[in-house]
């Protein structure tokens, strides 16, 4: 299903030095990105901005002609994840309870995205909130692997990978509160970056878990993902948790190469349950690595590698601030109400017919986490785990620079494999959840394919604001494997 060819140039700087020299006009991008979008329905897209797209292009073209300055991502068309609040256009979260709102403000990635004369062609389909690991959970249907239409996506952010891997949209942001971006990414086969968490600023994007959200760029290569990571990145005094940390030239850091650097292989993460095929793409990447001068050693993560605690202490955590952040769709300040004879059965009707089963469930398992009497055993418990994960991952960043891991146990799975049991669903982010409590960076870097030619990725652990790292390695990676 990739097609080169849809977009002329191999890389976002190729295609806005096109733009600049004139050799292409953004509407014609534009209108190509939208016509295949309406050729390939993998149903990514829950809102196509056509008018707004063709707008903000004729813009660039006007600048371009006219010798003006133009921003690092002129002419791009990029999609959004429908977690991303942009004025004007309607931004749903894949639920039916916000499916008819209408955001007042952009969120601070967006408007950084349009001063950087970016194209934002929509929005992105995805599990309702955020809330699911296949994007199936959503009001609008579940999205299709372009590379196996019968096959899901990953999720919660399969749209975002699903428009890069079909050559929709030339680069997404999704978000990643338990693995969002690295499972979609490696489902699909294309490079997702989970940033540190306060990198990028979160207003704007429609909260789950507060404490463990970021949002993050998909693209085609590691060295796009790069320049929109540095596009969106750096402090922002509308988010009180994003960091005043300065924002390095991350697209030059893929060229540095990994020679010595020393990465780290968790035992636990490649013990019971990986999938041969995945093991071995993996160590493919590992072994490119040390090939290309890394030092490869084991180290041990024994709890934040240990499922009964890492998946256990996120699905607390990230369902306690589930129910507090979703407590405001109550039928009175934002979208979908079903009216009643009450105020109370207002708010039941409307919250029982508003959100969908899974984002049910995980209300009520995070009230219950937090409810007297148990609070302790399960909330504060949970919070006492994630500091032992954060120690973890301290401890093996004094012996090495990155960690090296799968980003799943297996390929991507057949549509409505796993819909009937959440727990072999949540344990698809066996590697993933631990990185979002210890707020480090991640990556999911294309590693080989299975025998039936699904994705595989690597993923990349980083020490804290430790993204140049993640990114010399996996273009490594990608230069070896291309
Ligand atoms: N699959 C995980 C969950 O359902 C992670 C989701 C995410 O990162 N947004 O919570």
């Amino acid at each position: 299903m990739p097609d080169d060819a849809v977009f002329p140039g191999q890389t976002a700087r190729g295609l806005t030095d096109g733009i600049r020299t004139g050799a292409h006009a953004a509407r014609e991008i534009t209108k190509t990105a939208l016509a295949h979008i309406q050729r390939t329905d993998l149903n990514a897209f829950i809102t196509i901005d056509e008018e707004g797209a063709l707008k903000a292009a004729d813009v660039v073209d006007q600048k371009a002609a006219a010798g003006a300055p133009l921003g690092p991502l002129a002419g791009i068309p990029i999609a959004l994840k429908d977690v991303l609040c942009t004025k004007g256009l309607r931004t749903t979260c894949a639920s039916k309870i916000l499916a008819n709102f209408i955001p007042p403000y952009d969120a601070t990635a967006v408007t950084r995205l349009r001063r950087a004369d970016a194209i934002i062609l929509g929005k992105l389909n995805m599990d309702e909130f955020a809330m699911g690991s296949s994007s199936e959970n959503s009001h609008f249907g579940a999205v299709k692997n372009p590379r196996d239409p019968t096959r899901v996506t990953g999720g919660s952010s399969g749209g975002s990978a699903a428009a890069v891997a079909a050559d929709q949209a030339f680069m997404t942001l999704g978000s990643d509160t338990g693995g969002s971006i690295r499972l979609p990414a490696s489902f699909c086969g294309v490079v997702g970056l989970k940033p540190t968490y306060g990198r990028v600023s979160r207003y704007g994007l429609i909260a789950y878990a507060s404490s463990l959200d970021q949002i993050g760029p998909f693209a085609r290569s590691v060295e796009d993902a790069a320049l929109l990571l540095r596009v969106i990145a750096g402090h922002d005094p509308r988010d009180s948790t994003s960091a005043r940390v300065p924002v390095p030239d991350y697209p030059s850091a893929c060229q540095k190469g990994v020679e010595g650097l020393t990465i780290g292989l968790p035992e636990e993460f490649f013990g019971e349950g990986l999938q041969p095929d995945v093991r071995h793409a993996v160590m493919q990447g590992v072994e490119i690595l040390e090939k290309n001068g890394a030092c490869i050693r084991e180290i041990s993560l024994p709890i934040a590698g240990h499922p009964s605690y890492a998946i256990a202490a996120y699905y607390i955590v990230a369902t306690a601030e589930a129910s507090s952040n979703l407590s405001r769709y109550d039928g009175v300040k934002y979208g979908f109400r079903d009216e009643a004879k009450n105020l109370i059965d207002m708010y039941v009707q409307t919250r029982s017919k508003g959100f969908g089963a899974e984002v049910k469930r995980r209300i009520m398992l995070g009230t219950y986490a937090l409810s007297a009497g148990y609070y302790d055993a399960y909330y504060r418990k949970a919070q006492q785990v994630r500091t032992l994960i954060c120690r973890d991952f301290a401890r093996a960043y004094e012996t090495c620079d990155l960690i090296a891991s799968p980003v799943s146990p297996t390929p991507a799975f057949k549509l409505g494999e796993k819909l009937r049991d959440p727990l072999q669903m949540y344990l698809s982010d066996i590697y993933t959840v631990s990185v979002n409590l210890a707020g480090i960076p991640g990556i999911s870097v294309p590693c080989g394919t299975s025998p039936a030619g699904l994705p595989i990725g690597l993923q990349l652990l980083g020490d804290a604001f430790a993204e140049e790292t993640i990114l010399r390695a996996a273009a490594v990676v990608e230069r070896e494997l291309a």
